[in-house]
């Protein structure tokens, strides 16, 4: 009954968890408050706080060893705190693959020695440079990458695994926009971090799972509230923190768990449907002859879909025809142009099959 929306980000969120938000907006479960209402230190949220995180870690397997905090400022937020708490004002590694990515070194230069190590920007952004190429140093506090870059829709689709490149330096992703999407390799990650507006739940909330070891080197001009260690030392609760924006995370995630696709269930369904909601939409813009893709087949995202029409001058008339058909926010980023679908875990198959109709029968009256 609603329109499929396919922002990129805040983006469509599960309607049970938005009908289920709706219900208890008045009282939480007989307890005669909302959860905007509540003490972060009561024992109501820090039921909700502590099974949203329990039940984070069981989605994605998280291992013991890494601390999950819930911390505010987004991701951009994260370009600054993670030098300030990884690199000991030394050297760090990025890897460019797209504008998060760029922006992410360009503000860590602030704080360490930044050196990047492979990028795409020859190619516009449209590939993931071969881990084998790139230029990682051995002093490398850590090494950075977007594993799934938003705006130009090139995806990761393996972590490097930096200690058969030689490196050990931890990797850190920027998985903001496909986390939850998939499984996430920890045995090559050291720390994890994205904001929630995309596949987790309202704007607001940062995600960081990080592994143990790495906390407690922040600098000493490291504002203590984004201290990792600090932040871990108090559950996530030095500051107030976004106590509405976890509790509807914390839905999504059982959101996740309930999810069943054939044999499959939780994140394993999702990722299944994901696949198949990516592999209809590059098929029809594959076979149109009247839409066109940039990113190279092995680097397109499953979450992020730039395409274009073949002249701008039809690009007003494909959004205003498309709005009429319940079909929302697929205006291209001014920085790529032309179109995007975002088509996250929220959005179903059914509304990349109307998309995909939509796109069909645009193409026949304008090709
Ligand atoms: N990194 C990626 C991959 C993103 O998609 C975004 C937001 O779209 C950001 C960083 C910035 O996030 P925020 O605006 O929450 O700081």
């Amino acid at each position: 009954t609603r329109p499929f929306n396919f922002s990129a980000g805040p983006a469509v969120l599960p309607e049970e968890v938005l009908a289920q938000a709706a219900a208890e907006m008045l009282d939480w479960q007989g307890s005669g408050m909302s959860v905007m209402e509540m003490s972060h230190r009561g024992k109501e949220f820090i039921s909700i706080a502590r099974r949203a995180e329990a039940d984070l870690r069981d989605i994605l397997a998280i291992p013991a060893n890494y601390k999950v905090l819930f911390m505010q400022g987004g991701a951009i937020a994260e370009n600054a705190i993670l030098p300030l708490n990884l690199s000991r004002g030394g050297r760090a590694d990025y890897v460019v693959t797209g504008s998060w990515s760029l922006k992410s070194q360009k503000e860590a230069r602030k704080y360490c020695d930044v050196s990047v190590v492979a990028t795409n920007e020859g190619d516009g952004h449209t590939t993931v440079p071969s881990p084998s190429t790139w230029a990682l140093s051995n002093q490398a506090a850590y090494v950075h990458v977007c594993s799934n870059e938003t705006i130009n829709g090139v995806e990761m689709h393996e972590l490097p695994d930096l200690k058969a490149l030689g490196s050990n330096a931890p990797l850190v992703i920027d998985c903001s926009s496909h986390i939850a999407s998939r499984p996430i390799d920890w045995s090559r990650v050291g720390v994890a971090y994205g904001g929630a507006q995309k596949n987790i739940g309202p704007a607001g909330l940062t995600l960081v799972i990080i592994r143990e070891d790495l906390l407690g080197h922040a600098l000493p001009v490291t504002p203590t509230a984004f201290d990792y260690k600090v932040v871990a030392d108090n559950d996530s609760m030095y500051n107030t923190p976004p106590t509405y924006a976890m509790y509807v995370a914390g839905l999504v995630f059982q959101w996740i768990q309930r999810q069943r696709e054939g044999e499959l269930s939780g994140l394993a369904a999702i990722e299944a449907r994901n696949v198949a909601k990516a592999r209809l939409l590059y098929e029809c813009f594959d076979t149109s002859g009247f839409y066109a893709t940039k990113v190279v087949p092995e680097a397109r995202s499953r979450m992020n879909v730039p395409f274009f029409l073949p002249s701008d001058s039809l690009n007003d008339a494909f959004l205003a025809g498309a709005k009429e058909r319940g079909l929302l926010q697929l205006k291209g980023h001014k920085s790529v142009g032309g179109m995007r679908a975002s088509i996250y875990n929220a959005m179903p198959l059914a509304g990349v099959q109307a998309l995909v109709d939509y796109l069909n029968d645009f193409a026949r009256r304008h090709g």
